[in-house]
């Protein structure tokens, strides 16, 4: 049997009333901001919970725009995860400030304690990542955003409809930030990102900036950026949100058939599982014991497992001028050995969970 990583064949297959909508979008020729557009951002509002959304080209100018907001200046410290994915890292980079890591613990978030060590008078913006579909410890987050009065910039990217208490992520910040790219659990047939927040504010600058900061066909108020979502795109986005609760629910469903499985084996550890969290396992990772054999051998036989990430951002190449090296972030350092991702998307037929969890099983005994 094979089990793909990607299921994007199967999420658009039955979609003819999508190609219907499409064709009469067209018909209209309003491919630029638009109707369509404003319907999606008060869709996408109404299912996260804030007061206003506003569509950008990517994630990472989700992550982006927010921060300019805050008029950052050199010298300038945001902090972040030292293992989430680059982009937030590219996107903080771009404001010119000094990148502050902190490590992750065993629920692939911003270990939340060790924060504080980190906040001095430099310290502008925190930026906690909900990776893999968990959520960062957001109530004590916020007690050291209030206490510091340091504005977060949550990058939900991974984690759209995660929830602490029933609080969705993106709601917790001054900003929240959502991708629609292709392989996030809410995707378009192309780049696309999100902007959530109740800032009245932040939302009239937000939608400035991300249109050359034209305040009208004839006043540029401020020097912005050319991020808008693509209405076409907007299209595919009002088709697939009435979708989202049931998206996430199946994720959740999935990951819970696989949880029952992975812990009856002993060389098999799972993250932990807080019950007044919702997670949407954008990413299914467990630990697993002689895990580079277990993926060679996953892969043999047809399954496509990956591991997210070997090398984490913060020893990244790229990164080298932060001085940083190898046991700066132990937990992220050692999650590098053990963690494996299992294909466990909404598409997935309980044959293929299966037929994974026999293969895992095969491999220990
Ligand atoms: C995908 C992702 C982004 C950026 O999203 P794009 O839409 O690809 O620009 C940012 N942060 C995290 C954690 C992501 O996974």
């Amino acid at each position: 049997m094979k089990v793909k990583y990607s299921y994007l064949e199967r999420q658009f297959k039955d979609a003819d009333d999508l190609w219907e909508n499409l064709k009469n979008f067209v018909k209209t020729g309003d491919f630029t901001l638009g109707k369509e557009l404003d319907n999606f951002e008060r869709n996408f509002a109404n299912l996260i919970g804030t007061k206003f959304a506003v569509g950008v080209n990517s994630g990472t100018d989700a992550i982006k725009l927010p921060l300019k907001y805050l008029n950052l200046k050199p010298g300038d410290e945001v902090i972040t995860a030292a293992n989430t994915f680059v982009a937030t890292v590219g996107a903080i980079n771009e404001l010119g400030v000094k990148i502050i890591f902190v490590d992750c613990d065993d629920t692939f978030c911003m270990d939340v304690n060790q924060i504080e060590s980190k906040i001095n008078s430099k310290t502008k913006a925190i930026v906690p990542v909900h990776f893999t579909g968990y959520m960062t410890n957001m109530p004590h987050l916020m007690k050291l955003s209030e206490k510091y009065n340091i504005p977060i910039i949550e990058d939900a990217c991974q984690s759209i409809l995660g929830a602490i208490d029933n609080k969705n992520a993106g709601t917790w910040g001054l900003a929240g930030a959502f991708s629609l790219h292709p392989l996030k659990n809410i995707n378009v047939w192309s780049d696309g990102g999100v902007i959530v927040t109740n800032d009245d504010k932040l939302y009239n600058q937000m939608k400035l900036l991300r249109n050359h900061g034209l305040k009208d066909r004839d006043t540029v108020q401020l020097l912005g950026y050319n991020s808008r979502l693509d209405t076409f795109q907007a299209v595919v986005g009002n088709w697939l949100l009435p979708k989202a609760k049931e998206i996430s629910d199946k994720r959740i469903e999935n990951a819970k058939y696989m949880d029952r499985s992975f812990d009856e084996i002993p060389e098999i550890k799972l993250p932990p599982r807080p019950q007044n969290y919702r997670m949407v396992f954008h990413l299914y990772i467990v630990f697993a014991e002689n895990r580079d054999e277990l993926l060679k051998y996953c892969i043999e036989k047809g399954i496509e497992a990956k591991v997210h990430y070997p090398i984490p951002i913060y020893r990244q190449e790229a990164l080298k001028h932060l001085k940083h090296k190898l046991g700066d972030f132990p937990v992220s350092d050692e999650h590098t050995k053990k963690i494996i991702t299992f294909p466990c998307d909404q598409h997935r037929t309980k044959e293929e969970l299966d037929y994974i969890i026999s293969t895992v099983k095969n491999f220990y005994s």
